[in-house]
């Protein structure tokens, strides 16, 4: 499954807002280091189209898209050289998909600050500095052993390596992360991704704002985006205090009146779903019927039968074709019946590019 990892400072508000991501009321206490052990949650991604495919088919069951978060809680100042059980918490980081890095953008003197202030934008600078720090040693590490194979090999694989590895050493010696290096072809980028490197990662910026600031922002904010405006990274307000208190209102119809109290139409928590899903780079086909509506993840660009593995190795193996109803179509036709008599359901082959909303049906061989 795709994972998002929760990263920040301690007492920025991780904890808050993976809890109320995952609606497990786990502690959180005013102290740093209270949440050791990383937690998962497999966040169910809220999906409009979803929700109307199963008004128009009546199903048993909907199942919607999901992604994983984890809690990466105790990264500290020193963790590339294993402070604070720092290298445990890198290791954690290197398992995600994307990053979503919490900022602490809020006032509150009850709440201890590790260093002593609000800062967000120095915050930043240490996590970024200790990622930098571990991806350094990693590429220098792989620097010596592949330079050498490719000096005596002259192996063109080992020289392309090398290469790479020099330009994110550069990049990584000026303090700035290793996806600002722009690989030129797929073979590149298989080389880059098989490093592994933590500041390769897409990243979401959250700033983490008090109940008042959840709309406009605040100084802090303005200073993070001042900071993070030539890193090409999303950035998300949220509060998450507040957003935990809404967890907790038993009924739907009132935790939207609370947001609409703070002039929020969509709770950041969804905001934020939505993001983590945008960031991995993942779309959305569907499957409906009188059983099931559901929505599969995919990743975007790839072709009917990889996404038909995704059902099952056996749709992929047999592929056949795929039936393909866009979404809008099914919706104003209301079935699939009458989507065909309207001449609205295409036939696609091996190297269809499955697109965001697709309905399909896979044929294929047993
Ligand atoms: P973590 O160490 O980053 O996981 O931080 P926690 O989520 O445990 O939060 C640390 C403390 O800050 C807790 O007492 C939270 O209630 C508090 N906190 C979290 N977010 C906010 C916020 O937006 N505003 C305020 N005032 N307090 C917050």
């Amino acid at each position: 499954a795709l994972q998002c990892g929760i990263v920040g400072l301690p007492n920025v508000g991780k904890s808050t807002l993976f809890n109320c991501l995952s609606n497990a009321k786990a502690q959180s206490a005013n102290f740093p280091f209270c949440t050791i052990d990383p937690n998962v949650g497999v966040i169910s991604v809220p999906d409009e189209r979803l929700i109307k495919l199963s008004e128009i088919d009546h199903p048993q069951r909907v199942i919607p898209a999901t992604v994983e978060i984890v809690d990466i809680a105790g990264l500290v100042k020193g963790a590339s050289k294993g402070e604070g059980l720092g290298n445990k918490f890198l290791a954690n980081i290197r398992e995600t998909d994307a990053i979503i890095h919490v900022l602490r953008c809020f006032d509150d003197d009850n709440v201890v600050h590790v260093d002593g202030s609000v800062n967000p934008v120095r915050d930043k600078e240490i996590i970024d500095a200790e990622l930098q720090l571990k991806d350094l040693e990693t590429v220098e590490n792989r620097l010596n052993k592949v330079q050498k194979q490719a000096q005596t090999g002259g192996d063109k694989m080992a020289k392309k390596l090398v290469d790479i590895l020099l330009q994110y050493k550069e990049v990584l010696e000026q303090g700035k992360p290793a996806r600002i290096v722009k690989l030129n072809n797929k073979e590149e980028e298989q080389l880059a991704a098989d490093l592994f490197l933590l500041t390769n990662k897409p990243v979401l910026y959250v700033c983490n704002v008090d109940e008042n600031s959840a709309l406009s922002g605040n100084p802090y904010v303005g200073q993070v985006k001042e900071a993070i405006k030539d890193e090409g990274a999303d950035l998300l307000l949220l509060a998450a205090k507040t957003e935990s208190e809404i967890a907790e209102l038993e009924e739907y119809e009132e935790r939207q009146l609370f947001l609409q109290e703070i002039g929020l139409e969509e709770s950041g928590v969804v905001r934020l779903i939505k993001a983590a899903y945008h960031l991995l780079d993942l779309q959305t086909y569907f499957t409906t019927g009188a059983d099931e509506s559901r929505a599969w993840t995919f990743h975007r660009g790839q072709k009917a039968p990889q996404c038909a593995g995704i059902i099952h190795t056996d749709f992929e193996k047999g592929f056949i074709r795929a039936e393909v109803i866009k979404y809008e179509d099914y919706v104003r036709f209301g079935s699939e019946t009458a989507c065909r008599e309207a001449g609205k359901i295409a036939i696609e082959g091996k190297e269809y590019i499955v697109q965001d909303g697709d309905i399909l049906h896979f044929r294929f061989n047993v």
